[in-house]
């Protein structure tokens, strides 16, 4: 079997699309090679040799070995050298690349091949034996780190000791001698911790670091990742080795990174940032703070270290014209990595580029105006869920600010918070209930479930394209980085700006739009949903055909649902109408009253004020479609509680306080989910339903004067199992809407329809259909009937079923498939059989959910309901469903 693709010298033996064998990085090596880039030669062992590996006791396929020596052959013939060579060695660089890039959860171990023999070579053949001896020290470090799992900080104590012993601020100030000391420091202290000498095979080198590579797969960073980016354990890395090139050759060296357009804005400028004389991941790292590659940004950025542009014309040019090469043949934003070794330019990496959401609608839209993509692509690369970053708010422009920092804008959107220090303190604030904000000197992967926990992370060390950037854009969360003005101390817990103190707990605020750090709380604000966003969305709202309702009961709930586009109500809940204080009363009367008069007296004072909630409710939707569910939750969620307010109620209604506890004990129910609710409600007492219909009824002919806008009111039977159930509250619903209309003498057209939120309900659907206009799948309760889980009790233990692998995905948040999806199925098919114009749609909180939506499309639903914030999240998952 082949295990090793090789490439260089403008052909490789692999190609971008083979994605899966050679993991993203090794895919995307060879795809430039055959673009005739100028790329370091190299090879690929695939991720089928990680998979072998794990299903095989972590050993190799039997001919993996002279595979990977003889890529190495050819990589040493490419470059006029030969691995392992004393004169003209080769040095390589191992990394690991996974199917999805996996930013800072994998090692890499550059220099690779330096030894005692190797680095006098490199002296001799750069000329420069204090850059060989820096190379070989580097490589000691990393590699002890990151194979031998030796602490950075044994290495970190030498070289503080070797500055203080020579008066050093700076590694740079070491000469080549004092880093050959220090080399010979490190071997021995080596020695010591692990009871064997640095490898100086460089063979034995290599396969300590593929195997490193391969064993970090596994390691728990990479864990971590995967399971918050649903990436499966199964896919296994590639390990990718290249010859080295050195970006910190001199001063005519250098290396950096960039993306083809803004990754914060979506601005169509090439934007990145490069160090002069500097190795590998040192941009990223966020130890010096970068220089602009153009010199438009470093205008804008009005900084004093000169451009890239102006640096190194050449070098800059022709990375230009690879960068827009790369762009135009992905047909989507790259994210560069390159190094420039003695004025030559090197790729080291293309990849589509981790962008705000911001950014994601704006390059979509201008890459489909530009016609590098069709308009439905367009619509397909936004990820639904992440229009919810959108929804950040941002500073009131008009809110006073005490500024106590300034740092880079990493990623938009504010967020207030008390400090911490440690991702610890952030997981522990934030189970606690408290909002924090993690402050970092900077951060690294093992800082991910802080980073999680927090509302915003703020460093002051490190770029755009720092690890703190980086992480917090793709996660959605606010950023600012490098705010070099702030101290931070971890040993004493403070940070200290310009003499103020502040302390862990102390409020702060940080706009990761602007980059600036507040002290305080400061006012917010809702962003304005528009340019590339509304544009996006049009071709969304062309390209779905479901529609897309809100489930809301409060006219500010309606207001934004409709702000936010959608087209109608799927679930009002009237329920949540009856909690201000002054309903609560009169409902509790109709509750604890022991005949029908008792409650038709207390209904009629709840009358008016249900019949204004829904002739505003109407008005606000101006004619579309408006579904409101009759009363659903069980009586005891009204009912008094506390002595006191069970002698309130009692004094209202004017009865004794001992009577009315009675009938409040008399109502308890064991079971209340499946107790006295739903339309058992509207059975028991046909006088609630009879006054919620009277409301709707009056309040749609109140509205259809005022706004002469057809109203056409859907009223929703909830829980309804047995079809006679519908038809027994229909007839009393219907009974109604006669009155009302021959009075009010207008004519309203009306729907009634049920919820099917019961396995009976979707079992007998065909039956239930005949008294239905609508059927409204409520999943949550279905999803709770349907398991016999509990939905209010569930979380706990659904989050063990998730990590023990006995489900996937919790079924309260993606609608289960294989269970709940079968009854939506089975229940449309029949319903439909019975009325072929039966209209459907679905108002549980899988109405929001982008999976459940694609699901919602399959089955052939009408319309989806969900909450007014996820309306944006539904067109476009119904959208790019109907694709
Ligand atoms: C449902 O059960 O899915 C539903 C929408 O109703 P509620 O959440 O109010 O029970
Ligand atoms: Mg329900």
């Amino acid at each position: 079997a082949k295990w090793v693709y090789a490439f260089g010298d403008g052909k490789a033996e692999g190609s971008a699309d083979q994605r899966d064998l050679l993991g993203g990085k090794g895919a995307n090596l060879a795809e430039m090679c055959n673009l005739g880039l100028p790329v370091p030669p190299g090879f690929t062992v695939t991720t089928e040799v990680c998979t072998y590996y794990y299903a095989n006791q972590r050993s190799y396929p039997p001919e993996l070995t002279s595979q990977v020596e003889h890529a190495l052959e050819e990589v040493g013939r490419l470059t006029g050298r030969r691995f392992g060579d004393p004169e003209r060695s080769l040095l390589v660089s191992v990394r690991s690349g996974a199917r999805a890039s996996m930013p800072g959860m994998m090692d890499t171990v550059l220099n690779l091949g330096l030894n005692d023999r190797t680095v006098e070579a490199l002296a001799a053949e750069s000329g420069d034996p204090r850059f060989a001896w820096d190379s070989y020290r580097r490589f000691i470090q990393m590699y002890c780190n990151v194979v031998l799992h030796l602490d950075h900080e044994v290495f970190e104590e030498i070289l503080a000791d070797e500055k203080g012993r020579l008066g050093y601020e700076l590694d740079t100030e070491f000469t080549a001698e004092e880093w050959q000391h220090i080399v010979g420091l490190y071997k021995k202290r080596i020695e010591e911790e692990l009871g064997e000498p640095f490898p100086q095979d460089p063979h034995l080198q290599l396969w300590g670091a593929i195997g490193a590579v391969f064993a970090s797969w596994m390691n728990a960073r990479a864990i971590t990742y995967r399971t918050l980016h649903d990436i499966p354990a199964s896919w296994g890395t590639a390990v990718n080795v290249q010859a080295m090139v050195f970006g910190n050759m001199g001063e005519d060296s250098a290396t950096g990174v960039a993306f083809t357009r803004n990754p914060s804005t979506g601005e169509k400028k090439l934007y990145g940032e490069f160090l002069v004389n500097a190795q590998g991941e040192d941009v990223v790292a966020g130890i010096r703070t970068p220089q602009n590659i153009t010199e438009a940004a470093r205008l804008d950025a009005g900084s004093d270290q000169p451009s890239l542009e102006k640096l190194m014309p050449d070098a800059f040019s022709a990375f230009v014209e690879i960068a827009g090469r790369l762009e135009s043949h992905y047909r989507d934003m790259q994210d560069l990595e390159f190094t420039i070794e003695r004025g030559k330019l090197w790729m080291l990496q293309t990849r589509s580029g981790k962008r705000t959401t911001k950014a994601a609608l704006r390059i979509a839209v201008e890459m489909a105006d530009e016609g590098l993509i069709s308009r439905e692509e367009a619509v397909c690369r936004i990820d639904p869920a992440s229009l919810d970053q959108l929804l950040h708010p941002t500073i009131d422009p008009s809110a006073a600010r005490d500024i106590i920092g300034m740092g880079l804008p990493a990623s938009p959107g504010a967020a207030t918070g008390e400090i911490v220090f440690s991702s610890e303190d952030a997981e522990e604030a934030k189970a606690a209930g408290r909002a924090v904000i993690l402050v970092r000197v900077e951060t690294s992967p093992e800082d991910i479930h802080g980073m999680h926990a927090a509302e915003g992370i703020l460093t002051t060390r490190g770029g755009m394209t720092s690890h703190a950037a980086v992480v917090a854009r793709g996660m959605g969360k606010p950023c600012v980085s490098g705010a070099g003005t702030l101290r931070v101390d971890y040993r004493n817990g403070t940070m200290i700006s310009m003499g103020r103190i502040f302390r862990k707990g102390d409020i702060i605020t940080i706009d990761g739009s602007s980059g600036q750090v507040l002290a305080g709380t400061v006012a917010m604000q809702q962003p304005a949903l528009s340019g590339s966003f509304s544009t996006l969305m049009e071709w969304a709202d062309k390209a779905r055909r479901m529609t897309v309702r809100a489930n809301a009961e409060t006219p500010a709930d309606a207001r934004t649902a409709r702000s936010f586009g959608a087209e109608g109500i799927g679930l009002c809940r009237t329920e949540h109408m009856f909690f201000d204080d002054e309903r609560i009363l009169a409902m509790r009367e109709m509750i604890l009253a022991e005949s029908a008069d008792g409650r038709r007296k207390a209904l009629a004072k709840l009358l008016p004020m249900q019949r204004a909630d829904f002739a505003e409710i109407f008005e606000i939707m101006a004619g579309l479609p408006v579904t409101i569910r009759l009363l659903d939750p069980p009586l005891h969620e009204f009912l008094p509680k506390t002595e006191e307010e069970i002698a309130e109620v009692a004094n209202a209604m004017g009865v004794e306080v001992a009577l009315l506890r009675e009938r409040t004990e008399a109502l308890h129910e064991f079971n209340p989910m499946l107790g006295h609710r739903g339309c058992r409600l509207a059975v028991s007492y046909p006088e609630i339903a009879e006054m919620q219909a009277r409301a709707i009824f009056e309040a749609a002919a109140q509205a259809a004067e005022k706004t002469g806008a057809p109203i056409v009111p859907e009223i929703m039977v909830p829980l309804v199992g047995i079809a006679n159930e519908l038809a027994f509250v229909k007839e009393r619903v219907e009974a109604v809407a006669e009155e009302v209309l021959s009075e009010s003498g207008q004519k309203i057209d009306y729907l009634i329809g049920t919820m099917i939120e019961l396995p009976r309900a979707a079992l007998n659907a065909g039956e239930i259909a005949n008294a239905a206009d609508f059927f409204s799948f409520g999943t949550n309760d279905l999803t709770q009937t349907t398991f016999g889980i509990s939905r209010d009790d569930a979380a706990g233990f659904l989050d063990t079923y998730r990590q023990k692998g006995i489900i996937e995905k919790d079924p309260f948040v993606t609608l289960d498939r294989d269970g709940v999806g079968q009854l939506v199925r089975m229940a449309s098919e029949a319903g439909r059989r019975t009325r072929g114009d039966l209209k459907l749609g679905i108002c549980g909180e899988h109405g929001g959910d982008p999976a459940s939506i694609t699901f919602c499309e399959e089955v052939g639903l009408d319309y989806v309901s969900c909450s007014p914030f996820r309306v944006p999240i539904a067109r476009l998952a119904a959208a790019q469903a109907a694709c």
